[in-house]
């Protein structure tokens, strides 16, 4: 049988179990919960949430919460750990309903960081996935001076350029974004921060050592996660071949892959449930299902 490596630590991150501490205390207290967006990406805990009576909402739909009259006193919108954007809060604190903002004390960092820069008259260059909710909320802080990094970026030399990344960015995707950026924009001055979120910075520096010692990495998580997609691509680049779990169907296949492979690392993502990830260990102990 294959020898396990699982990389600790695994289970939620400290955000998340912030912002599921906060919605179980709203389910004492309200009687209607509306989450803005799915707090993580998991297709396991949304179902959960779901099932609880959380009904996830759109920015775009917003506005019926001001419609709510007197149901507003009994209901309560949960903004998650990624926040929203400046406007949509704005928008729902003038509903007068009351809002439960777990947005990560990380993110918050970097949204404060890119209100100075604009204020200071920076470009703020946010280094992050394209339509990811936590830089869109970023950007928002930066407003007409925020722009999401590409490597072709519309910036003229000569700029005063602050530079920030998305929490779960990889150390080395944002030294490349540093360095394209100075090679071709010519700062006049440039303010780089340190945004990356440790707790994500730990895992991909587990992985990326273990990486190196098995045959097969598993990552575990949903595929819409930023943080457990980056994980894969740092196994990869240490020539690990990988294998990306979501759900328990999926863990029969693992059974050939546990004879084929002497070594395998179980790696997973911040929004992975600790006890999901012990399910696909124990499935993989006793070679699939
Ligand atoms: S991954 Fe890091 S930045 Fe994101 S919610 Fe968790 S602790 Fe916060």
């Amino acid at each position: 049988m294959a020898k396990i490596h699982l990389i600790k630590p695994y289970g939620f991150c400290s955000g998340l179990k912030r912002a599921l501490y906060w919605i179980k205390n709203c389910e004492k207290k309200y009687s209607q919960i509306f989450l803005l967006g799915e707090l993580l990406h998991n297709p396991m805990v949304i179902k959960d949430l779901k099932e609880k009576g959380i009904k996830i909402i759109k920015e775009k739909e917003i506005d019926f919460l001001n419609n709510l009259k007197e149901e507003k006193d009994k209901t309560v919108v949960v903004i998650r750990t990624h926040g929203v954007s400046k406007e949509i809060l704005k928008k729902i604190q003038n509903f007068g309903i009351n809002i439960i903002n777990t947005i990560c004390g990380y993110i918050k960092k970097s949204c404060l960081i890119a209100e100075n820069l604009k204020k200071e008259g920076y470009w703020v260059v946010i280094v992050g996935d394209w339509g990811h909710p936590e830089v869109k909320t970023i950007k928002s802080f930066a407003e007409e001076k925020g722009i999401i990094y590409k490597k072709n970026l519309n910036l003229k030399n000569n700029q005063k350029i602050g530079v920030i990344s998305q929490t779960t960015l990889d150390e080395t995707t944002y030294k490349e974004a540093i360095i394209n950026i100075i090679n071709n924009f010519q700062p006049k001055e440039l303010r780089i921060f340190n945004t990356l979120c440790p707790e994500v910075i730990e895992r991909q520096k587990k992985v990326k050592e273990i990486a190196k010692k098995v045959d097969l990495m598993v990552i575990v998580g949903g595929k819409n996660s930023a943080n457990t997609k980056r994980l894969k691509e740092i196994a990869e680049r240490e020539g690990c071949e990988s294998f990306w779990v979501t759900s328990l169907k999926e863990l029969p296949s693992l059974k050939t892959l546990s004879k084929k492979f002497a070594k395998i690392g179980i790696a997973s993502g911040t929004s992975t449930p600790e006890s999901f990830v012990d399910l696909v260990v124990k499935n993989l102990k006793k070679g699939g299902n």
